[in-house]
C-alpha cells in the first residue's frame, strides 16, 4: 500500500466507518480514501559548514472537487508519504466541516527544524519550494503554516514562487507575515477557533468555564494560542509540555510569561514558576479540558482508559489512534471529544480570508476577522452537535459525515470526468 502509515490507517478506518454509517455509495466512499495525486522530491542543502544533505520532501493532493487544494507544510523527522496522506485526506473534510470552497493538500519535509540555522531553514524552504513549483499556485495549491513552520517560512516560499513567475505572487501562500499580504488574527487562528469550540460546548455541557481547568501538550502555535484564548473565558492553564519537557503549576500558569520564557529559552523545560512534570502525564492529569496540540497518535487505548478531562478538544490533527477511539467511544457520557476536523479548523478558515483578502487587495481588521471565524466555528459546531445528536453518532463520526456528505454532494454534481 503506497500510503501506508498508522496514520493514514486511523484514517482509513475513519472513512469507512463512516460510509458505512451513512450507507454511502462505495464508489464514492472509495474515491475518497486515494488521494489525487502525490509528489516526493529530494531537497538537498547546503549546511554552514560547507557540507550538502538531501531530505525528503512530499506534496500530496487529496482532493480539488470544492475548490482549490489547501493544506499545510510540515518540517519535522516523522513526515512520510503515509502520513502527509492522511493529513491531506483530513484537510479534504475539515475545509468542507466549515464551508470554505478549497479542497485538501498537506506537505512536508521529513527533517528536524531545530537542527537547522536560519540560514539553513531558508535554504531547504528555497529548493523545496523550486522542487514543488510546478504543483502549486494561488489557484491550484495553496500551501500554510504548520508543525516546524512559520510566517517567516511562507514568506520564503511566496518570495521564490515569485521570483521564478517574474512577479508578485501573494496568494501562493497563507500564513504569511502582515506585512506581505498575511491576515490579521491568522496566527491564533487555529488556537482561537479551537476555544471557540470548547465555548460552544461548554454552553452545550452546562459547564461553566470560569471554573475550568485545562492542559496543553504542545506548546507551539496552536497550544499557545488555544491556552491564551481559555485564560480570556477563565480557564486556569495548569500544565504545558514541549519537545523539551513538561510543567505544572495548581494555581495556574500565566500564558504571557510562559511564551517570554519558551521564545527566549527555546523550550518550556527549566520555567522557573512551576514544577516540572513527566510529559506522558500532561494528557491525563485531572483537568477538565485536555488539549493535544503535538502530534499525532498520542492517545492510544492505555491513554484514553486514563483520560481524566470533560472536554478533549483535539487541536493536532489525529491525535487519537483506532484503539484510543474504540475507548473514547465506550466514554462519551464522561468525556466529549471535539474531534480534530472540527476543533482545529479555525487555521484553515483564516487560511481562506487571507486567500480572498488576497485576491480583493482588500484587507480586514482584527475584530472582523474574529467576529467572521467565531461565526463560521459556531455553525460548524452547530451542524456537527446536530448530526451527533438526531443521528445518533459520536462527535467524531459526526463531523466525517458532515463533511464527507458534503464532499460527496459536490462530487456528483461535477460527475466522473471523463
Ligand atoms: P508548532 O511547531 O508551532 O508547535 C508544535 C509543538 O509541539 C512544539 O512546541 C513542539 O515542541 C511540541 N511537540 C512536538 N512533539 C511533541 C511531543 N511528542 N510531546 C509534546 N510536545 C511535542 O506546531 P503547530 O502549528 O502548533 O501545530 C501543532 C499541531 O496542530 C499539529 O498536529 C498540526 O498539524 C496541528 N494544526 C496546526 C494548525 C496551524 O494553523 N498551525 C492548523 C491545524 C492543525
Amino acid at each position: 500500500m503506497e500510503w501506508d502509515s498508522e496514520l493514514f490507517r486511523v484514517t482509513r478506518n475513519l472513512v469507512h466507518s463512516t460510509a458505512a454509517r451513512l450507507d454511502m455509495d462505495p464508489n464514492a466512499a472509495h474515491r475518497l480514501l486515494q488521494p489525487d495525486r502525490a509528489l516526493i522530491v529530494s531537497v538537498p542543502v547546503r549546511r554552514d559548514d560547507g557540507t550538502v544533505e538531501t531530505y525528503t520532501g512530499y506534496r500530496v493532493q487529496h482532493n480539488d472537487t470544492r475548490g482549490p487544494f489547501k493544506g499545510g507544510l510540515r518540517f519535522h523527522p516523522d513526515v512520510d508519504l503515509g502520513e502527509v496522506t492522511a493529513l491531506a485526506t483530513l484537510m479534504t473534510f475539515k475545509c468542507a466541516v466549515v464551508g470554505v470552497p478549497l479542497g485538501g493538500a498537506k506537505g512536508g519535509i521529513a527533517c528536524d527544524p531545530s537542527q537547522f540555522s536560519r540560514a539553513e531553514l531558508q535554504r531547504l524552504t528555497r529548493r523545496f519550494t523550486t522542487e514543488i513549483i510546478n504543483f502549486i499556485g494561488p489557484d491550484v495549491d495553496i500551501p500554510a503554516p504548520d508543525m516546524g513552520t512559520n510566517p517567516q517560512v511562507m514568506a520564503w516560499i511566496m518570495d521564490t514562487y515569485s521570483q521564478m513567475k517574474g512577479h508578485a505572487c501573494n496568494g501562493v501562500v497563507t500564513g504569511k507575515p502582515i506585512e506581505l499580504g498575511g491576515s490579521q488574527g491568522r496566527l491564533q487562528a487555529t488556537g482561537r477557533g479551537l476555544v471557540y469550540c470548547v465555548v460552544a460546548a461548554a454552553k452545550h455541557l452546562k459547564i461553566d468555564l470560569s471554573q475550568c481547568t485545562a492542559s496543553i501538550q504542545g506548546y507551539g502555535n496552536v497550544g499557545h494560542w488555544a491556552g491564551r484564548e481559555l485564560e480570556r473565558n477563565g480557564v486556569k492553564i495548569l500544565a504545558l509540555s514541549d519537545v523539551t519537557g513538561a510543567v505544572y503549576n495548581a494555581d495556574g500558569l500565566d500564558l504571557k510569561e510562559t511564551r517570554k520564557y519558551v521564545l527566549k529559552h527555546g523550550g518550556i523545560k527549566g520555567y522557573p514558576k512551576a514544577e516540572a512534570i513527566d510529559p506522558n502525564d500532561v494528557l491525563t492529569l485531572e483537568t477538565d479540558i485536555v488539549v493535544p496540540a503535538a502530534i499525532g497518535g498520542v492517545i492510544d487505548a492505555e491513554v484514553a482508559k486514563n483520560l481524566k478531562c470533560r472536554i478533549l478538544a483535539e487541536g493536532a490533527n489525529g491525535p487519537v489512534t483506532t484503539e484510543g477511539n474504540e475507548v473514547l467511544l465506550k466514554r462519551q457520557d464522561e468525556i466529549f471529544v471535539i474531534p480534530d476536523i472540527l476543533a482545529n479548523a479555525g487555521g484553515v478558515t483564516v487560511s481562506y480570508f487571507e486567500w480572498v483578502q488576497g485576491t480583493q487587495n482588500f484587507f480586514w481588521g482584527a475584530k472582523e476577522v474574529n467576529d467572521k471565524l467565531r461565526a463560521i466555528m459556531q455553525k460548524a459546531f452547530k451542524d456537527i452537535l446536530q448530526t451527533h445528536v438526531n443521528e445518533n453518532m459520536d462527535m467524531r463520526t459526526a463531523s466525517m459525515a458532515v463533511g464527507m456528505r458534503k464532499v460527496t454532494d459536490t462530487m456528483k454534481l461535477r460527475g466522473l470526468f471523463p
